[in-house]
């Protein structure tokens, strides 16, 4: 998601209590993300979070969880905070970050969900590590997940979902389900659309899903 852009946005990141753009600052919550939150409460995180609806309302809806999002533009980012700025869930941060340093984040076993919503598809060949559902990723997202841990992926995608079908077994993962029109019959209960699902499903495109967790 490229947005226009924000005049000041990264300043506004660095200033926000519930928002981190400082690699150091987030090197140091690596491990400690529970005292950050100051409870034990399980962590899931979503990749790619764009405007960050999603993850609001997940947040709203468990107050039991934990949740932090994971943004690659200030532009973007900042539309999530300002929701925050609204609402105040205690339950909720936001990263300015780069997906593929994870692991600088998060410590082994410390994430128990990763979400992945509507991620960009990098269609040509030479890009394929760069997809949020590459072999290189699974691999990622193995060093941070609990043992049962799960990834949960949604895309509009086909070629990209079919690929991250492939991937998943190649890294060794296991599918739990998957679907290549989750609103088959309308939206299933318990899933929360998020910004792009509403503008793909309202002109009648189906959105693929998979659930996985790693072999163990
Ligand atoms: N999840 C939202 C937005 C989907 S667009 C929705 O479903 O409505 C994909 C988003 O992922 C964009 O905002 C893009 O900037 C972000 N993104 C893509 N690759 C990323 C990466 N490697 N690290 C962090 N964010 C990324």
């Amino acid at each position: 998601m490229r947005l226009r852009n924000v005049p000041g946005a990264r300043e506004m990141i660095a200033q926000d209590p519930y928002s981190s753009n400082d690699e150091d600052q987030q090197a140091m919550m690596k491990g400690h993300w529970q005292e950050h939150f100051g409870d034990q409460a399980p962590l899931h995180i979503e990749i790619g979070m764009g405007k960050g609806r999603f993850l609001m309302t997940l947040a709203a809806m468990n107050p039991d969880i934990n949740y932090v999002g994971i943004e690659k533009y200030s532009s973007v980012l900042v539309r999530a905070m300002r929701k925050q700025e609204q609402e105040q869930l205690s339950n909720v941060y936001f990263l300015r970050m780069e997906a593929e340093n994870l692991t600088d984040v998060f410590d082994r076993g410390e994430v128990s969900r990763i979400y992945l919503n509507f991620s960009d598809p990098w269609p040509k060949d030479r890009h394929a590590k760069r997809r949020l559902t590459s072999r290189q990723f699974w691999d990622r997202y193995n060093q941070i997940l609990v043992p049962d841990g799960r990834v949960i992926f949604k895309t509009d995608n086909r070629p990209l979902f079919d690929f991250s079908l492939e991937e998943v077994r190649a890294a060794g993962w296991e599918l739990d389900e998957y679907t290549f029109d989750l609103h088959e019959q309308g939206n299933p209960p318990g899933n929360i659309m998020t910004e792009y699902e509403e503008k793909f499903v309202s002109e009648g495109k189906p959105i693929c899903r998979l659930i996985a967790h790693r072999n163990r």
